[in-house]
């Protein structure tokens, strides 16, 4: 391999190259764990993923965050209660990746001026439809340090965006000079030292280059977080009734001889990437199988989740402004989330 070794961005180290997932090579941090697939040339044939998707999926009507919309909708609303009741409520909100704008609507409606950041069209048109009025601005681009500048916000959200992007740490390095006030981050990712990520390696559901690109650990994300000044409050991990399904699903079709391979040979290189899969290709022995063990699931997880490590991974963290504000705040152009 003639690149040039990718850069841990939690330890500022290079990476080493091991494996591959979908075709795309992964390289892996010795110190804290971290993975990122090797996008260095192929932003075009990404972007063209996305928009197959995108057009697969129809409308945003046809997509699954919809169909399921009261869910999300509940969801989004415990979670803004949840940040409110123990920060405060925000003042101004900025919603990194904001989907479908399920949190965005949950903020606004709480009382907070949001500014959600949308790149894909259809989707921050569906977060203008969710019509949480004019407490709410959409701005249908990349996230860039200019736009952070025009939200001015105290709190941010970043939830299921930075997987998504290439190099994480250049993306999230645009705010400290763009902010005029401390701003707090909520930020999700998948948790690759889970629990289902151990047992499963490269068949794991968010193994999935391109959609997924930055593959994180508790100490990856602490220290990538750290290295760009935040002050972390809090890391946690909660397994989730749906994440031991599939574990338990992966395991029953071990026992049959069915399973997907687990190592990063690159053997899978031809199947969907999970998200990518449109859901109703799910066989219906599958989705039988996955109905029947829910049950189990469900009673199994209080139990698993005090000794098990989640799926996703939750952080808390706050960021001073530059001490010397910067002089245009618009300078720095950071660019991913997605395409
Ligand atoms: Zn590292």
């Amino acid at each position: 391999m003639n690149a040039p070794p990718l850069v841990c961005p939690a330890c500022d180290k290079p990476m080493a190259p091991g494996g591959s997932k979908s075709g795309f090579d992964l390289w892996w941090c010795a110190g804290c764990g971290m993975a990122r697939a090797d996008v260095r040339g192929r932003e075009a044939e990404i972007a063209a993923a996305y928009r197959e998707m995108t057009a697969r999926q129809g409308s945003p009507g046809a997509s699954a965050y919809v169909r399921d919309a009261a869910a999300n909708r509940a969801k989004s609303e415990r979670f803004a209660a949840r940040v409110i009741a123990r920060h405060g409520r925000p003042d101004r909100v900025l919603d990194v990746g904001a989907g479908y704008g399920f949190l965005t609507a949950a903020f606004a409606r709480a009382g907070c001026v949001v500014t959600a950041v949308e790149p894909d069209g259809a989707r921050a048109a569906a977060v203008r439809a969710l019509g949480a009025g004019p407490r709410v601005r959409v701005v249908a681009d990349f996230l860039s340090a200019a736009h952070v500048a025009e939200a001015d916000p105290d709190l941010v959200l970043c939830q299921d965006v930075v997987e998504h992007l290439p190099d994480p740490a250049a993306v999230l390095g645009c705010f400290r000079e763009a902010i005029r006030r401390p701003a707090r981050f909520c930020i999700r990712v998948p948790n690759m030292a889970s629990w289902g990520s151990r047992r499963m390696g490269a068949a794991w559901w968010f193994m999935s280059p391109p959609e997924h690109l930055s593959f994180f650990t508790p100490a990856a994300l602490r220290g990538m977080l750290e290295r760009l000044s935040h002050r972390v409050e809090e890391i946690a991990t909660v397994a989730e009734t749906g994440e031991l399904t599939n574990v338990l699903a992966h395991l029953l079709k071990r026992i049959a001889g069915r399973a997907p391979p687990t190592d990063f040979g690159g053997g899978e290189t031809g199947r969907q990437p999970v998200y990518f899969a449109p859901q109703a290709r799910r066989s219906a022995v599958g989705r039988a199988a996955r109905a029947l063990l829910w049950p189990a699931a469900a009673t199994l997880r209080p139990v698993m989740a005090a000794f098990m490590r989640g799926d996703n991974l939750h952080s808390v963290s706050v960021l001073e402004p530059a001490a010397a504000p910067a002089a245009s705040a618009s300078g720095a152009q950071a660019r991913g989330a997605r395409p």
